[in-house]
């Protein structure tokens, strides 16, 4: 079994009322323990809702979601799949709690019931770990976007998470927020081996994951390796591709002899080795 599953999910938002929205159709997907996957779409394709039935903030409608065995619908679960999942979200400013910064990372762990000295342990950890621990003891309201979502992250690395879900948690930072953002999941992911979920509808961000699913209107219309982003279905669907695979095909097609490749730097590398 994959360390999270779903199959054939499906979720409708007030579901039996005139508005039922369903936002979640008929979804199966595997991701395993230390992948880097993207889940890339449109506004509304429904990735919000699966960051939230991943760790039982919804339940599915139908079908069934585990996260290492657990299902999300058994409510005795939850704790531990909360304890193996923690999410980000989009604006950081919603997800600060305390107006301590290392008050605000040791919430999570004093949840858990940890003693002092572990969460101390842990939140310098967290803080160190995003490059925010000299800033421990100052308030959350005078830092930048990027500084504030990288306390966010500290907040949820504070748990030990097994998996780590951003949901659009660079959209609302300026390239250099994102960039650092970026930065510190890879390390994360490469380093501490955490399983990283990365929800977003920039495709440069996508190229930069092992795996990619791709949604619309509630389906998954395509999922793989990076190969996917160029797939023509998602033209077909209103999504482009990364610029660098944009750009790549352009040269291709002025007769230069571009590789295959998925992020800028790539790109470069290709363009010197061809010249
Ligand atoms: P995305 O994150 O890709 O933008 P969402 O999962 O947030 O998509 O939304 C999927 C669909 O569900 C959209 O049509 C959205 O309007 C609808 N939706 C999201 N949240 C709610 C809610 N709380 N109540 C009703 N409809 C919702
Ligand atoms: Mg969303």
């Amino acid at each position: 079994m994959s360390f999270i599953e779903f199959d054939n999910v499906s979720y409708t938002y007030a579901a039996q009322t005139p508005n039922a929205v369903k936002a979640v159709k008929n979804l199966s997907l595997k991701i395993e323990e230390g992948d880097f996957v993207a889940l890339v779409g449109h506004n509304g394709s429904g990735k919000s809702t699966v960051a939230k039935l991943i760790n039982g903030l919804l339940i599915p409608e139908h079908g069934k979601v585990t996260v290492d065995g657990m299902s999300t619908a058994d409510k005795k679960s939850l704790f531990e799949i909360r304890k193996n999942v923690g999410i980000v979200f989009q604006n950081p400013d919603n997800q600060m709690v305390a107006t301590i910064i290392e008050d605000d990372v040791a919430f999570g762990p004093e949840n858990l019931g940890l003693s002092p000295d572990e969460i101390r342990k842990r939140v310098d950890w967290a803080l160190k770990s995003v490059d925010m621990y000299e800033y421990r003891e100052g308030a959350p309201f005078r830092l930048s976007g990027g500084q504030k979502q990288r306390v966010a992250i500290a907040g949820v690395l504070a748990i030990k998470p097994r998996a780590m879900v951003l949901d659009e948690s660079t959209s609302m930072l300026d390239p250099v927020g994102k960039k650092e953002i970026m930065d510190i999941v890879h390390k994360l992911n490469k380093e501490e081996k955490m399983t990283v979920i990365m929800i977003t509808h920039f495709m440069d961000e996508a190229a930069l994951a092992d795996k990619i699913f791709v949604m619309d209107d509630g389906e998954l219309i395509l999922s793989g390796a990076k190969k996917v982003l160029t797939d023509p279905l998602l033209a077909a669907h209103g999504l482009d591709m990364p610029p660098a695979c944009r750009i790549a095909e352009g040269l291709r097609k002025g007769g230069m002899n571009i590789g295959e490749v998925y992020t800028p730097e790539e790109l470069a590398e290709e363009i010197c080795r061809s010249l």
